[in-house]
């Protein structure tokens, strides 16, 4: 069942992003050589607490860190660690949740370590777009899947692979709601746009094939054939006109 969001509700969760914003912001400017994903995730953590928020993975299903940060072929739900150290030229993913006053907001973002080749700023450049071709089809009226196929087609001209087992979701009360937002399919197709609708929009891009598996972690998510891995997402709320952004640092406006 899909819930349409109240203002009140929507303004509660852009409060929320803004906490998610805040500590993207802050574990990009730790990222760099020699720094392990465990103080990113302390850095995180420390950074959704201090707004008395939750992070919203934390133990969620069982997961042991704040924040997923994943390393190059890792494509999602890298956990944490103090033995994953990051290198010169590596790419990673972070993804960040927090709860507040009872919604969520979910984001991630791929970011350069040091200096990266033209291959991986590509990739990162092509996933980032996909996510902004994507939204253009955000509004009241349209199908969801015109989102999921606008992004497909954005990355797949481009030579890129999509990952087809994870999609984005819709979100609020809990982290993953319905509807699924898948990366790819035919347009036209799966609910009506509404206003109030509230997604999580998160194309996960490969210089591969897109297949993947789990490591015997039960969380690692990696690229079958160990090619790089990039992804970004944005939580959005549908509205009269189109979409609003719900997980930029705007959100600290608003007194809820
Ligand atoms: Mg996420
Ligand atoms: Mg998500």
């Amino acid at each position: 069942m899909i819930t349409l969001k109240s203002n009140r509700e929507i303004a509660i969760m852009q409060k929320a992003g803004h906490i998610v914003a805040c500590a993207l912001e802050a574990v990009e400017k730790a990222i760099a050589p020699g720094v392990s994903t465990l103080e990113l995730d302390r850095i995180a953590e420390e950074v959704i607490r201090s707004f008395g928020a939750i992070p919203s993975f934390k133990g969620y299903g069982g997961f042991a860190g704040s924040i997923c940060a994943s390393v190059n072929e890792v494509v999602i739900h890298g956990i944490p660690s103090k033995d994953v150290i990051l290198k010169d030229g590596d790419i990673i993913s972070i993804d960040v949740g927090a709860y507040y006053k009872g919604y969520h907001a979910d984001s991630a973002k791929t970011f350069a370590v040091g200096t990266i080749s033209e291959a991986r700023r590509k990739l990162l450049a092509v996933t980032e777009e996909s996510l902004y071709e994507g939204l253009k089809f955000a509004k009241p009226n349209n199908h969801l899947s015109d989102i999921s196929h606008a992004i497909e087609q954005y990355v797949t001209s481009r030579g890129y692979g999509i990952v087809k087992n994870f999609t984005g979701h819709g979100i609020g009360q809990k982290l993953h709601e319905d509807p699924m937002v898948p990366n790819y399919g035919p347009p036209g197709r799966g609910p009506i746009l509404k206003p109030g609708m509230t997604l999580a929009i998160e194309p996960m891009v490969v210089m591969g094939s897109g297949e993947v598996k789990i490591l015997s972690d039960n969380w690692t998510t990696v690229t079958v054939d160990y090619t790089d891995s990039a992804h970004f997402e944005h939580s959005i709320a549908i509205t009269d006109e189109g979409y609003i952004i719900l997980t930029t640092k705007k959100g600290g406006e608003f007194d809820v």
